[in-house]
């Protein structure tokens, strides 16, 4: 996706914070509890796009956390951001020497920001070395890889999230709302799709290191924001799936580009209490939406997927969704902080990461066998 200016102050960011959190200082205070002050110390591991682009603005808008420290492959980009950032050296790493992140006390948490086919081993070391992880969507190339980043992660009692920004999202707090409290009747209908073209070869677009094509990388969007809405309970609960999908592969117009992984495809999900979800995703063409519908009326979103300016129309007109934070990466990062802080899990907690890595191995298989209709077992 195209970077997004980030815009604002400091203040803009605190006026427009989530209430959850205001509400969360404020009656904390209330209680007569101080505030955990002290900010959480993270290592982003992988500086590229978007590390660069909107983590590292982010991790200057949190109050919960701050940027002290880097993984990279590169010790000049690691010392050039030393100095940008203002940590000292001996907070650089390479991926190689992770391991040594557990005499670094002043590291907390760990944000894993590499090639989709990276997740996996830069979680578990990063878990290995004691620290809490934030790991990027998709949380890994196969629901095998899920499991053994779980599993590393239980072991040494460290939690783990995945990067959901739009979950924290007003306009995706207010989906969350609706489906809870079904002001338009349950969602019965939800369409939409994210696509936008490649023309060259990145590593997006090699199975090895990215998994797949569009799915794994932007269609997963389509899928978190189906699944909110389907799930009545409004919590977005992190094991909430489809029962079954469906899918087709589009035919491609660039074969010699998209040599192993899909250019496009379209699928269908099905839930449990007769939901449906149909989409579109691809590396060729240009979409950006979401529409959920229900009984008695309808919630859309176009652009629906984007860093900001996500527009949103309704059957009744404009709904009363509060202002988008100026960085959605700030938010979803201190949430992370403050889970960190008040030993709770992440509501975009691994055990999600998974749950959207079961149902894309499972459109897979569906285009593997011809369309058929697959079963969904998270
Ligand atoms: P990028 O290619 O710009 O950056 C990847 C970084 O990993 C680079 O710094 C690269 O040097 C490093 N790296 C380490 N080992 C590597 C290897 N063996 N091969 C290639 N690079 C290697 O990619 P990006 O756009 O920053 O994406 C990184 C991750 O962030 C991906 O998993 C992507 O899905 C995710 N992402 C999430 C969002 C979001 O909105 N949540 C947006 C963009 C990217």
């Amino acid at each position: 996706m195209p970077p997004l200016p980030l815009p604002a102050s400091r203040r803009a960011f605190l006026e427009s914070l989530a209430a959850g959190s205001v509400a969360w200082l404020l009656s904390a205070r209330a209680r007569g509890q101080a505030p955990a002050e002290r900010k959480l110390g993270i290592a982003l591991c992988g500086l590229g796009n978007y590390a660069r682009g909107q983590l590292a603005p982010a991790l200057r808008l949190t109050q919960h956390c701050e940027l002290r420290g880097v993984i990279t492959g590169s010790r000049e980009k690691g010392q050039a951001w030393a100095r940008e950032f203002g940590f000292p050296e001996k907070h650089i790493y390479s991926y190689a020497t992770m391991a040594r992140l557990i005499d670094n006390p002043a590291i907390d948490i760990v944000y894993v920001v590499t090639p989709n086919s990276l997740h996996a081993e830069h979680t578990s070391a990063a878990a290995w070395a004691g620290k809490h992880v934030i790991c990027e969507k998709p949380m890994a190339n196969s629901v095998a890889d899920c499991n053994a980043m779980l599993a590393a992660c239980r072991a040494n009692r460290v939690k783990l999230s995945i990067g959901y920004r739009l979950q924290f999202e007003p306009h995706y707090r207010e989906l969350k709302r609706l489906a809870r409290e079904q002001d338009f009747g349950p969602f019965r209908k939800m369409t939409g799709g994210l696509a936008f073209t490649i023309r060259q070869r990145v590593w997006r677009i090699e199975k090895a290191m990215a998994g797949g094509g569009p799915l794994m990388d932007i269609g997963i969007y389509c899928l978190q924001a189906a699944c909110m809405a389907a799930d009545t309970s409004g919590e977005a609960h992190p094991t909430f799936a489809p029962v079954a999908v469906q899918a087709r592969e589009h035919p491609k117009q660039r074969p010699d580009l998209f040599r192993d992984v899909e250019e496009g495809l379209d699928w269908r999900m099905e839930f449990a209490n007769g939901a449906t979800g149909e989409f579109t995703t691809s590396y060729n063409g240009g979409m950006d939406k979401f529409r959920a519908e229900a009984e008695k009326g309808w919630y859309e979103l176009a652009p629906a997927f984007q860093y900001g300016g996500l527009k949103v129309t309704t059957s009744k007109g404009p709904p009363g969704v509060g202002m988008p934070p100026p960085s959605q990466q700030a938010v979803q990062i201190d949430d992370f902080a403050r889970c960190v802080k008040e030993g709770r899990e992440s509501p975009v907690s691994g055990e999600m990461g998974r749950r959207d890595m079961v149902i894309i191995e499972a459109i897979y298989r569906s285009i593997a066998q011809g369309g058929r209709r697959v079963e969904v077992k998270v």
